[in-house]
């Protein structure tokens, strides 16, 4: 019988969260691109794709009856009603990566983030801040991927979105952006090495 390989370091959920449109997908390809031995949690959603998204990339799209279904069956870690839609956080990929002693990355609104700290208080939040929300909202809009209606939406939550800042472990204007990962990065690695939460 052989011997199950050390992991490579305790493994953590790593929360980033933020108004739509603050930056957390960007700043996570960056992190997946420097850390290839992170995970991305995939979440499942009932949110139409947009142009150039499909199943898998950067959500499973599904419909409102499959979401139901799964979460009856306990199969999400954590979910919520963000925008109008349901977004789930599916439970069985991110255990596994844990217990393989991999971070894992997720893109969660304030609430799933909050619930994910709950579940495993262990895990970094992070909250990325726009430089101000006349900022966010011309980051929306040059983003170019939703319609006037969904950016309207998205534009209501944010001021109450930032409000709960205070509640996350670390908050990262981003601002400049290589200077915004440079600090997420800072956060990850400082958290990891000093291994605070163990
Ligand atoms: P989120 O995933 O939080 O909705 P995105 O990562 O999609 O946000 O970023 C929204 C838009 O803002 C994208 O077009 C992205 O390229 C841009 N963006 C992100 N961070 C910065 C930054 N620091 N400076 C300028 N543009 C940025
Ligand atoms: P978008 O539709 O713009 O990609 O995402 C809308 C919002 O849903 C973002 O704030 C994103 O962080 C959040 N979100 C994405 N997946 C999940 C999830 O699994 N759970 C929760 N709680 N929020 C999510």
């Amino acid at each position: 019988m052989s011997a199950t390989p050390a992991p490579l370091c305790p493994g953590r959920f790593v929360v980033l969260s933020s108004p739509s449109g603050g930056g957390k997908n960007t700043v996570i390809q960056r992190l997946l691109a420097k850390y290839p031995h992170f995970a991305y949690s995939v979440s499942a959603t009932t949110r139409p794709p947009r142009p150039g998204e499909e199943d898998g990339k950067p959500y499973w799209f599904i419909s409102r009856e499959e979401f139901l279904r799964r979460l009856e069956a306990g199969d999400l870690l954590e979910w919520e009603e963000v925008y109008g839609d349901l977004y789930g956080t599916p439970r069985g990929p991110a255990e596994a990566a844990i217990a393989e002693g991999r971070c894992v990355l997720f893109d969660l609104d304030v609430k799933g983030a909050l619930r994910v700290k709950q579940v495993r208080p262990d895990s970094i939040l992070i909250f990325l801040e726009p430089p101000s929300l006349a900022v966010l909202e011309d980051r929306l809009r040059r983003r170019g991927t939703d319609s006037e209606e969904r950016i309207c939406k998205r534009l209501a939550q944010a001021q109450w979105e930032c409000n709960q800042a205070s509640r996350f472990d670390y908050r990262v204007v981003n601002d400049r952006l290589e200077e915004t990962i440079q600090a997420v990065e800072r956060i990850i690695e400082d958290y990891l090495k000093e291994d605070k939460h163990s």
